[in-house]
């Protein structure tokens, strides 16, 4: 199904949460139906919250940290936002820039950013 090659699930997911468009605007554009589109996005959200439930553990000084959206350590101030989590967000800025670039190289841009962002943002690293 075609429906569901990475392609086409960067684009929804482009089109989605940065160009903020609807569904019907989705569907129309990239020809998923209403139901790919719902579940492509159910997809990547439940992934990444899956793979990032385990609490981290502060580099410095070893404690559990049991919040899960902590940038710094509540015992000791460390910054324990990962590096890749920080690299990601980085790139997540420059995907607000992309619509400056010329169109005939802005899927492949738009594609390749996001194939990176969802990398990192799936990976374990502390
Ligand atoms: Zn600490």
């Amino acid at each position: 199904m075609n429906a569901t090659s990475p392609e086409v699930i960067a684009k929804v997911l482009y089109a989605k949460e940065t160009e903020k468009k609807t569904y019907k605007q989705i569907s129309e554009e990239y020809g998923v139906s209403t139901s790919t589109i719902q579940r492509i996005l159910k997809d990547n959200h439940s992934s990444a919250i899956k793979k990032n439930r385990k609490y981290p553990i502060c580099p410095k000084c070893g404690k559990t940290i049991k919040l899960m959206e902590a940038r710094y350590c509540p015992y000791c101030a460390e910054d324990i936002e990962p590096k890749n989590m920080k690299i990601a967000k980085e790139l997540r800025k420059l995907l607000k820039v992309m619509q400056y670039i010329p169109q005939s190289q802005r899927e492949e841009a738009n594609s390749t950013l996001l194939h990176a962002i969802n990398y990192l943002e799936n990976i374990e690293v502390i």
